[in-house]
């Protein structure tokens, strides 16, 4: 399995954003805690050579062995998962379970849910792509909105003088914390399931309109 990274940025697109993330985000309230991660992975790729721009021989024979066994497949169906700040979307198989560090890079999940804010980015703990993945699995969906991943903590001290309800050792400050929601699906029902994970804490941000998941001890609180 391989996952797909596909980056855009559309101004307009972006002002839509930030004003729906401005309603959503500010509201925070979550409790303290840690939690480890590690990851590391591979991608492959067609070769390309470095002197001409272009596939040798070998490689072309090779990378159209490869094509010509998808012919007559399905396309392979796509969760895409979209980051509502940075206008970015990681684009994973929906078939079977991802694991960071061997279906996708953790590089890769780690700048995609940097800081919007600094662009900075952390280690992200492996266990909350596979959780967004099964989100969108389990409500039959195939897109998942990101209202906020990693903070950095200028950024998490910026939303702290905007709103009380900001943790000064917010989970998201560690990379461990994810907040999102599924289009066309309640967050009731959203908040629901992402309890009966037990994974870790689980916000409910009924009026925001989503739900906060971390990897941190088990805790619940609501936000209205
Ligand atoms: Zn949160």
């Amino acid at each position: 399995m391989r996952a797909l990274f596909i980056g855009a940025s559309a101004l307009s697109a972006l002002v839509a954003a930030e004003a729906r993330g401005a309603a959503a985000s500010g509201t925070d309230a979550e409790r303290e805690g840690g939690a480890a991660k590690a990851g590391e992975g591979s991608k492959k790729e067609a070769q390309i050579s470095p002197e001409t721009g272009r596939m040798g021989d070998e490689e072309r024979a090779a990378w159209q062995r490869e094509l010509g066994g998808r012919i007559g497949e399905d396309p392979e169906e796509l969760i895409n998962i979209h980051g509502l700040w940075t206008q970015e979307t990681l684009a994973v198989p929906k078939n079977g379970d991802i694991a960071v560090g061997e279906d996708i890079a953790a590089e890769v999940v780690d700048n995609f849910f940097r800081c919007h804010f600094t662009d900075q980015s952390t280690d992200i703990d492996e266990k909350l792509l596979p959780v967004l993945v099964r989100a969108a699995k389990q409500f039959e969906v195939d897109r998942v909105e990101i209202v906020s991943a990693y903070r950095s903590e200028k950024h998490n001290l910026n939303l702290r003088k905007k709103s009380r309800h900001v943790a000064r050792n917010s989970q998201h400050t560690h990379g461990t914390a994810v907040d999102f929601r599924l289009p066309g699906v309640h967050v009731s029902r959203l908040h629901r399931w992402a309890r009966s994970l037990r994974l870790g804490g689980v916000g409910y941000y009924p009026s925001s309109g989503f739900v906060h998941v971390d990897t941190a001890e088990v805790r619940y609180w609501t936000l209205r």
